[in-house]
C-alpha cells in the first residue's frame, strides 16, 4: 500500500471555512513528498487530520493501508510528527530529551539510548548530547526537533513548515539531515511555501490552494509546466 492514501478528504472548520474540499492524492513508501501551497491552502489542516490533530468532516485517510477512522492507533505508530514550533524543555540536554520522550513510547531505557546516539549523530548533533539544549545554535534547535520525532522509528515523518522563518544556513541543515533520514528509507512528507525547498528535496509533489489540490506528480514533469 501507499504510505499514504487520502481519498476525497473535506474539512469545514465551525467557522464554515472549507479548508479542505475534497482532496485526494497517494505518497508512495520511500517517497519524499511536498504538498506546496501558499497560506491559507490547507496544508496544515491536511497535515492535521493525517496526524490526528484535526478531525475530518469527509472522506478517507490510510496510512499503510491502516485505515485511520478504524485504527488510529496503529496509524499513528506509524507516524513521527515534527512540530512547527520548538517545543522541548531548554533546560534539558539533548539526549535526556529523546530518552524521555521514548521512554513516553514505551521505549526500554538501553535501547532508547542506542537510537538516541543513532539520531543526534544523523542530525550532528552528537557532539552536543550533554550540552544544555537552551546554548544550541537555532539550526541545531531544528534539528533536535527532527531527530526527537525519529526516536519511534516512524515508517513515514511528516513536518509542517519545518523551515518556515529560518534563515538558508539553518535550511540546508535541516535539509541534510532529512536526506539522511529519507535515504534509510523513511517516507517524508513536508508542507512548505518555499517552491525552493520542494525543488531541492522532493521526488513528487502536489500543489494545493483553496482547499483543492490543483497540480500533483513529479518535481520534474510539473516543475516543467510552471
Ligand atoms: P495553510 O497551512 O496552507 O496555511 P490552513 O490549513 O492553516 O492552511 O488553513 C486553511 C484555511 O482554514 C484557512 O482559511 C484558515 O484560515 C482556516 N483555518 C485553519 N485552521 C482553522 C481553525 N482552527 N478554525 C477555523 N478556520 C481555520
Ligand atoms: P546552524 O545552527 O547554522 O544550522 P550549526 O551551528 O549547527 O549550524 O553548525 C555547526 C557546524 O556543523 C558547522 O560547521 C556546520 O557546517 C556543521 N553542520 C551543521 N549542520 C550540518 C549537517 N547537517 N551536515 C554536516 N555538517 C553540518
Amino acid at each position: 500500500p501507499p504510505a499514504l492514501s487520502v481519498r476525497d478528504l473535506r474539512k469545514t472548520y465551525d467557522t464554515k471555512v472549507e479548508a479542505l474540499k475534497g482532496v485526494s492524492l497517494d505518497v508512495a513508501q520511500g517517497d519524499f513528498f511536498a504538498l506546496l501551497g501558499p497560506n491559507g491552502a490547507g496544508k496544515s489542516t491536511l497535515i492535521g487530520i493525517v496526524s490526528s490533530l484535526v478531525n475530518l468532516s469527509g472522506g478517507e485517510v490510510r496510512v499503510f493501508g491502516t485505515d485511520l477512522a478504524s485504527d488510529r492507533a496503529a496509524a499513528m505508530r506509524l507516524i513521527g510528527l515534527v512540530p512547527q514550533e520548538i517545543n522541548f524543555n531548554m533546560f534539558e540536554k539533548p539526549l535526556d530529551i529523546l530518552v524521555n520522550y521514548a521512554g513516553f513510547y514505551g521505549i526500554p531505557r538501553e535501547e532508547a539510548l542506542v537510537r538516541a546516539e543513532q539520531e543526534l549523530r544523523r542530525a550532528h548533533l552528537w557532539e552536543k548530547a550533554r550540552m544544555m539544549s537552551r546554548t544550541l545554535s537555532g539550526g541545531m534547535k531544528r534539528r533536535l526537533m527532527i531527530a526527537r520525532a525519529m526516536m519511534t522509528r516512524p515508517r513515514l515523518l511528516i513536518l509542517d513548515e519545518p523551515t518556515a522563518g529560518v534563515d538558508i544556513e539553518i535550511r540546508r541543515g535541516m535539509w541534510h539531515t532529512l536526506r539522511e533520514i529519507n535515504a534509510a528509507g523513511t517516507t517524508i512528507i513536508l508542507t512548505t511555501h518555499y517552491l525552493e525547498e520542494a525543488e531541492s528535496l522532493c521526488r513528487n509533489l502536489a500543489i494545493i490552494d483553496r482547499g483543492s489540490i490543483v497540480a500533483a506528480g513529479p518535481m520534474k514533469s510539473l516543475l516543467a509546466r510552471l
